[in-house]
């Protein structure tokens, strides 16, 4: 039988049971006739039928006008005598045809060989806005605190029931293998199904739950060979479909009569309000995925949501109880914080939002104050040991300052000044050097190598890459071997033989200044009296590689002393939140350029001015000048970005600048290609260089003048600016292009500040302000503790954290009272994680 009849049968009976409310179907009868109407008519069988199909859809569209109950029953009652006769004539007219059989009374026949009974009657609304009758869910009982048990904490995730070896694998992946490790995988983000609304009251686009029964469903296939799955959902003031894509199985599991619940966005669909794919659950089952703040937690392939979140939910019912809370009460109590147990809980399987907001905000507590804690405990540990007192040698300074082309800026002269002082003093120095590109970092580090040196002893200084290292080389060869310093220069690719003459040299002391890569940590070097260490780019540096150049302050046989440490970064932070990270290392920052620095000058050009931005481009270089072109596609994977990077390397060199030479560094090169590709740049034997996000930071190619970069919408301000640092390096005029069509506000607001300012701390300021500081902290924890929760952070819990684990520290520094050793167990996790991690 046509489906577009029995649709409107359907409608009618609920019509009628309802009331006469014009309320079986959202929007009205009318809206109903429609939509139908066009349906019907494409399954009419003959002219009459036609005729008859436009006669019902007159009476469906007056039907909401009609006075009254009585008048619209009257209406009804009507159209069935006339629907009925309309039947008797098709199957009279064909009674060979493969026709079903002649419906039953309620006409289901479409679901009826699948589906049971149909639905009871529905109660009557009582009032014409009367909400659903919603049976109260049914409640967990509330998780408290028992008998902590670690070492159950400890054991394999595969002892959970649902959990065999197959999936333990996978939540390996996910960073789980125990369980107290898989408690700490948070959800992603939530959906807030916590609204409940009336069928009758959906709108389009929010996010929303309904309870109904459902009246029927079908599977249908698109032309495109999809498979849906389409539910019609009643809940006694209108009905709904919902529809899922390619999960027939669904036909077996959504029968009609069934009581249900459904949680996701209302969408449309000829005028009409559906569901697409929405969550789903038996009303009679305590909700996981519908009708609460549903927790979505990061997958991995073979791993579903759904089979993830009851995984979860035993693993939090059942252990997170049992997590000790290594905070002492009394401290939770008057920070007003929730109990761990509670904090998982609803991390987890939030109650409302604000116990989510709760619960979050104790865990970032949590992670805060062990960070801090733990930096409270380096830098004891770091000034325990005996350092060497330098005494500053002002004659030597001032030779110093007299061979340089230029005079010392107001910031390098206190900052070589707070060095001094530091290593005059016995404590070992660990100081960090904040400046922006170009700021002068290099001239200070040199300053303080001459004061070690001059005292008689020996200094080293590593860099990220060789020709980092090569230029550093080269920089300090001209400022400090006129005043009679023994430099030599260490990386990978010197040669056996030198590398031995160098160790040897090393070893009797006849070295002042090493310069080098990793190289200077390798196992053969052995410094006679190393007493001063820096650290250039030290965020390219892991915790252990920055402790082995420490250790090679100690002589072999020795006792443990510690050099002078000095790291460096050109990454600027505010000082606000600068003071709050590294409040425990001592901070110098170098804010002011030196005199005549050229502006670069920036522009924001749209995507359909690409072409002059090329033209631009050819001009630098007929001039004689260099040019790097960064693609983005941050987001994607390395080799995808490679890829894309290789063909728009293709392009450019075929199509674009067939007469230039263009070269190209992405991030599946290895590293020594890398620094060929480099080095060949440097040397002005590419004119142009390609890029995706990989390219160095702190290279120095002085002739470069342009910085064109696409999609520069995709990037973070701090990255931006680094990129722009990469010109204006020499004498030349240095421009930088960037190239978006911007679409978020955010995107507006970083690139026009890239416009306005070349000043690495105003923008980062600005960065601070539109991104919060969690996200701004969330990127830059290179060499801290990876922190979860860091989205989270904000400046007061920062300075909570700080101030409490100061106090606590002060008043037991080794941790030692009983009520502080679950704390002292867990920062040494904490820190012994980061270790791994960075
Ligand atoms: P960064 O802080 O990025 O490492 P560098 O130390 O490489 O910066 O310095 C960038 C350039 O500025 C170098 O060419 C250096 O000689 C020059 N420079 C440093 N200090 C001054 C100064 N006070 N006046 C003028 N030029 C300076
Ligand atoms: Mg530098």
């Amino acid at each position: 039988m046509a489906r577009a009849f029995i649709r409107l049968q359907r409608v009618l009976d609920l019509e009628a049971q309802q009331g006469y409310q014009n309320k079986a179907v959202v929007g009205g009868i009318r809206q109903f006739a429609t939509f139908w109407v066009g349906q019907a008519q494409e399954e009419a069988i003959d002219e009459q039928d036609r005729a008859f199909i436009e006669q019902v859809a007159e009476v469906l569209s007056d039907y909401g006008r009609l006075p009254g109950p009585e008048a619209r029953k009257k209406a009804l009652d009507n159209l069935n005598v006339r629907l009925k006769q309309r039947e008797e004539r098709v199957a009279a007219l064909a009674p060979a045809a493969p026709v079903k059989p002649a419906p039953p009374p309620r006409r289901d026949t479409a679901v009826a060989k699948t589906a049971p009974p149909p639905p009871k009657p529905q109660p009557k609304p009582q009032a014409k806005t009367a909400p659903v009758k919603v049976k109260e869910k049914p409640k967990p009982a509330k998780i408290v605190p028992a008998e902590p048990d670690p070492e159950g904490l400890r054991q394999p995730v595969t002892i959970l029931q649902g959990v065999g070896p197959k999936v333990g694998e996978l939540l390996a992946k996910l960073g789980a293998k125990t369980i107290g490790e898989l408690l700490y995988i948070f959800p992603r983000r939530y959906d807030d199904y916590t609204l409940m609304k009336p069928i009758s009251k959906l709108e389009y686009g929010e996010q929303v739950t309904i309870i109904g029964t459902i009246w029927e469903t079908r599977a249908r296939r698109t032309r495109t060979n999809q498979i849906i799955v389409e539910s019609v959902i009643s809940d006694g003031t209108g009905s709904v479909k919902a529809s899922w894509f390619n999960q027939r199985w669904l036909v077996g599991q959504l029968k009609a009569g069934m009581q249900i619940v459904i949680s996701g966005k209302v969408e449309q669909f000829l005028g009409r309000p559906v569901f697409n794919n929405p969550e789903w659950e038996p009303l009679e089952i305590e909700p996981l995925r519908t009708r609460r703040i549903v927790p979505v937690y990061p997958l991995t392939k073979g791993l579903s949501s759904n089979k993830m979140r009851e995984i979860m939910r035993t693993a939090v019912t059942q252990w997170a109880p049992r997590v000790p809370d290594p905070l002492p009460t009394a401290l939770r109590q008057r920070l007003k914080l929730d109990n761990l147990t509670e904090a998982l809980v609803q991390t987890h399987f939030p109650d409302r939002q604000q116990t989510l907001h709760n619960g979050r905000r104790r865990l970032t507590f949590d992670e805060l104050f062990l960070l801090q804690l733990g930096m409270q405990a380096s830098r004891r540990d770091w000034q325990s040991q005996p350092g060497i007192s330098i005494p500053t040698d002002e004659s030597a300074l001032v030779l110093f300052r007299k061979q340089l082309p230029f005079e010392f800026t107001g910031a390098q002269q206190r900052v070589v000044k707070e060095i001094a002082n530091d290593m005059a003093d016995g404590a070992p120095m660990n100081r960090l050097l904040q400046g922006d590109v170009g700021s002068g970092k290099t001239v200070v580090a040199a300053a303080a190598l001459l004061l070690a040196a001059k005292a008689g002893y020996q200094t080293a200084m590593m860099a990220p890459t060789e020709i980092l290292a090569e230029q550093h080389g080269q920089g300090l060869d001209k400022l400090l071997t006129p005043l009679g310093l023994r430099l030599a220069l260490l990386t990978g690719s010197v040669p056996a033989a030198e590398k031995e003459r160098i160790y040897a040299a090393l070893t009797a002391g006849e070295i002042d200044v090493l310069i080098g890569t990793h190289a200077l940590i390798q196992e053969g070097v052995t410094f006679k009296n190393l007493a001063l260490a820096v650290i250039d780019e030290q965020h390219r540096f892991g915790v252990d590689q920055r402790q082995a150049l420490r250790d090679k302050g100690t002589p072999p046989g020795e006792e443990k002393r510690n050099p002078h440490l000095l790291t460096m970064s050109a990454t600027p932070i505010p000082r606000s939140l600068a003071l709050s990270l590294y409040g425990d290392l001592d901070l110098s920052i170098l804010d002011e350029m030196p005199p005549g620095r050229q502006e670069i000058k920036t522009r924001w050009l749209a995507t359909r001015e690409r072409e002059r931005a090329y033209a631009f481009v050819r001009g630098q270089i007929k001039k004689g000048r260099q040019a790097y072109i960064i693609y983005p596609l941050v987001e994607e994977s390395d080799k995808i970005e490679a890829k894309a990077a290789v063909a728009d390397y293709e392009r450019l060199q075929k199509e674009v600048f067939p007469d230039l030479r263009v070269g190209l560094i992405h991030g599946r090169l290895k590293s020594v290609e890398k620094e060929a590709v480099m080095r060949a740049f440097y040397q002005g034997e590419i004119d142009i260089l390609v890029s995706t996000s990989v390219i160095e930071v702190g290279v120095d190619v002085p002739n470069a003048s342009v910085m064109l970069i696409e999609g520069a919408n995709r990037f973070g301000l701090a990255q931006l600016h680094q990129f722009r640092g990469r010109v204006g390096r020499g004498a030349h005029q240095s421009y930088c292009l960037l190239i978006s069509d911007a679409a978020t506000d955010d995107a507006i607001e970083r690139l026009s500040a890239l416009e306005k300012t070349n000043d690495g701390f105003v923008l980062a300021e600005k960065d601070l302000e539109i991104r919060g500081p969690g996200e701004f902290f969330g990127r830059r924890q290179s060499g801290l503790p990876e922190l979860q929760m860091a989205s989270l952070l904000d400046m007061e819990l920062l300075e909570l954290a700080q101030k409490e684990a100061r106090a606590l520290y002060q008043a037991d520094p080794d941790l030692t009272q009983p009520e502080h050793q679950q704390l002292r167990e867990c920062v040494q996790q904490f820190w012994e994680h980061a270790a791994d991690v960075s």
